[in-house]
Parts: structure tokens; sequence; C-alpha cells
């Protein structure tokens, strides 16, 4: 396992932990700045925080940043109650897939969706069982772009309290029983003995949506090097006051990171370390380099 004790050259700072100081919306070319004069190598910014700035503009300073991407937040939500709506979400994931080929991202994080109308307060059925098929069929047909632009992508599942309105693959199992159904590996005329081939297909690990699962261990190990595409961290807190925005900092909570990390890396994992809090009443509220500086203390201390 990686002594990251010493320095932070494997942290990455997914952008939506400082989309706001003091409770002000950042723009992304002050967060990218911000990270760049911490020595922070990576980001993963989200598709709005781009739009807002402008994909060519956030293009060049990401390249003059020397940053790289360690995913792209975020593709998915499949679902839909008629042909139209599917073909809108596919049109949208498409447009996802050429921003992050763009931003040359690690992946495109997929969060895959649940019942159509619940996030906007009011499902339109409570099929879940057509949710996930609709979720299977978006995904393959977006795997044929994602294979053809060379950009993986991977799927992230969600804590179960999300599986109506966010995300309704919410465990690893699930979403590596997708990547096994749609994107078999190893491929056919693949030398076994060769290095392993990156999947077109894999997973996102989150620790604060998977940390509560029996089956983690054995999910990381059947997920393996090719299919373990990132790995998000931050805390889940007790108690938790907000079912999206309440993400604790590393250390403030109850997830054992560095177990979950050392899983992670026993498959080969050598990938960043992806800091991604959603705080509306902590961190949002405090200084943006206070928060980036916290960020780089607590990836040495407690991840
Ligand atoms: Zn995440």
């Amino acid at each position: 396992m990686r002594d990251f004790s010493q320095d932070h050259r494997w942290l990455s700072i997914n952008t939506a932990t400082v989309r706001k100081s003091r409770g002000q919306e950042v723009p992304l070319p002050e967060i990218l700045d911000a990270c760049a004069r911490r020595g922070i190598r990576a980001v993963s910014p989200w598709r709005d925080q781009v739009a807002a700035t402008g994909l060519a503009e956030v293009s060049r300073q990401v390249k003059a940043h020397g940053l790289a991407l360690s995913g792209y937040c975020r593709g998915g939500m499949f679902t839909a109650t008629d042909d139209g709506g599917l073909k809108a979400a596919d049109d949208d994931n498409r447009r996802a897939l050429d921003e992050a080929r763009e931003l040359d991202a690690t992946c495109l994080v997929l969060v895959v969706g649940a019942l159509p109308g619940a996030l906007a307060g009011k499902a339109a059925h409570k099929n879940i069982a057509l949710s996930r098929q609709q979720v299977h069929d978006g995904i393959g047909r977006l795997l044929e772009h994602s294979r053809a632009a060379g950009m993986p992508l991977a799927i992230e599942p969600l804590h179960p309290m999300y599986a109506a309105d966010r995300a309704c693959i919410n465990t690893m199992e699930h979403a590596l029983d997708v990547c096994d159904a749609l994107d078999p590996l190893p491929r056919s005329g693949a030398d076994p003995e060769g290095p392993p081939q990156a999947a077109a297909l894999g997973v996102a690990v989150d620790v604060y949506h998977v940390w509560w699962d029996p089956k983690l261990r054995e999910q990381i190990e059947r997920a393996g090097r090719e299919r373990l595409l990132a790995f998000h961290v931050c805390d889940w807190l007790t108690p938790t006051r907000d079912l999206l925005n309440d993400r604790g900092m590393m250390g403030d909570g109850v997830i054992d990171i560095p177990r979950i990390r050392g899983w992670v890396e026993e498959q080969g994992f050598e990938g960043y370390s992806e800091v991604e809090i959603f705080s509306a009443q902590d961190w949002w509220q405090r200084e943006m380099g206070e928060v980036l500086d916290t960020c780089i203390a607590r990836h040495r201390s407690s991840v």
C-alpha cells in the first residue's frame, strides 16, 4: 500500500468539494488555480462548473496547470418515461463523453439514475426493475461510443438511500454484474499471460456509498485492477444531518478509509485518491483555502 503520509502526490480534488467558499459559488478557474498553487496534481470537475466557464477555456487551464483529471462528473441518469426521454439522456451522455475526452479524463463517472421524476419530487412510477433495465440498456448504448472514444465508463454505486432518486445501482456487486454482462473480461483473443487490459467499463469506488457493505472486500477483489477506475473519499458522520450534503472530512467520521484503500491497492490500483465532499452546513461555509489545506493534511493522516 502506498505511503500517503509524506506528501500529497496522489491527492485529487473533486471540485464539488470547494464549489462554495463561505457559502458563495466559486468559479472553476479559481478552484484550479488554488489547487495548482498547492501542488495538487489532479482534479475531477463537474459538468455544470465546466459549462459555466466554457469547455475550451477549462481545457486550456487544465493543460496550462498540468492537472490530471481523476474522473469527470458526471454522466448517467439513463431512466425516462418515454423514448424521447431515453434519447435525450443518450444525447447528453454522448456530450459528456466528448467533454471527458477533451479534458483527457481517466474515466467518465456514471450516476445511473433511478425512478424518473423522483429527483424533482414526484416519481412517475414504482417499477425499479424497469429503471434498472433502462440503466443496463443505456450503459450498453453508451459503451459503444466509449470504446470508440477510448474513454472508460465508471459506474458509481450509490448508497441505497439514493435508490429512489439518483441511482438504482447501490452495491459494488450489482455494478460489477452490469460490467460483466456488458463488457466481459478477459476479452476474446487477449493474451492470458499479458498485462491486464484496461476495461471499457468499470466502477468508481466511493467509500461514502459502499463502506457498510459486508461484501465490499470480496467485490473489490472481484473488480480487480481492470475495473477499479476511481477511488473517492470523504467520511460518514454520525449523525448525518442531510442525505446529500452532509459528507464529512476524512478522519471525522466512521469509515475506515485506509483499510478500504488497502483492499483497492491490493488489486493494483495506482490512481488518485479523490476527495469528494458535499457539505452545505460545514465545509462549503469555510474559506476555500482552509478546505484545500485540510484536504491535504487529512489525505496524509487519514486516507
Ligand atoms: Zn463519488
